[in-house]
């Protein structure tokens, strides 16, 4: 049975989602302030985490902040109070993995719910990684981003595969040539380089100042997707 935790600190809409999600087949706990929500959120055992913004003692996006920057994959599925884009894009920038206006019908908010526990499970299998707004399917060899398909040359793709595989650990050009192109190849390691500004430009929020695909000084690269 998925569990879930929601975090809100309005209990008329706390209570209204605990029993929906219930009556669908969940365990749900419910926490009410950003504290408690980090600290659940590190104990883990949960496949998604509903988390509303507004909240006392720390806001969502710290909480979401806070649980990314601890390592916590758990999938996290946001309440914005506002149609605001600039929320929805902090949000996922922070490592948020959809997000839901309020007021929201019980109806779509299960279907987001729903969703993000069937990605998290191709996830585990495998099949698919996600990390910011970006989309791996392995399965289909694709990449999309904000839902929208990303053209990728083969080698971008192998390239990606690696890094996703090897999430955390620096690797060095060479070793990148031998994963992503093969081990009989003649391409320098200048080339791993331009790959990576091709990656950055396709999949980083600012290419510029990437998050995800880092730079190592002297090393080599290191995907913190
Ligand atoms: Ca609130």
């Amino acid at each position: 049975m998925p569990r879930i935790l929601i975090v809100e600190d309005e209990p008329a809409i706390s209570f209204g989602l605990e029993l929906d999600l219930k009556t669908d087949g969940y365990e749900v706990e419910v926490v009410e302030d950003g504290e408690s929500a980090v600290r659940r959120g590190h104990e883990g055992g949960f496949d998604l985490i509903v988390l509303d913004l507004m909240l006392p003692k720390k806001d969502g996006f710290e909480v979401c902040r806070e649980l990314r920057r601890g390592g916590i994959k758990t999938p996290i599925l946001m309440l914005t109070a506002r149609n605001l884009e600039v929320e929805k894009v902090l949000g996922l920038d922070l490592g948020a993995d959809d997000y839901v206006t309020k007021p929201f019908s019980p109806k779509e908010l299960r279907a987001r719910v729903r969703a993000l526990l069937r990605r998290g499970s191709s996830e585990e299998a495998g099949e698919r990684y996600s990390f910011s707004d970006v989309e791996v399917d392995f399965a289909r060899g694709e990449v999309r981003r904000g839902g929208v398909c990303v053209e990728m040359t083969p080698l971008e793709f192998q390239l990606i595969g690696v890094f996703v595989k090897n999430r955390g650990r620096v690797l060095s050009r060479d070793r990148l040539l031998d994963l992503a192109w093969g081990t009989d190849t003649h391409v320098t390691q200048r080339v791993v380089d331009n790959y990576i500004v091709t990656l950055r430009k396709k999949l980083e929020p600012e290419p510029a100042a990437p998050r995800f695909l880092m730079s190592v000084r002297g090393q080599g690269y290191r995907f913190d997707g």
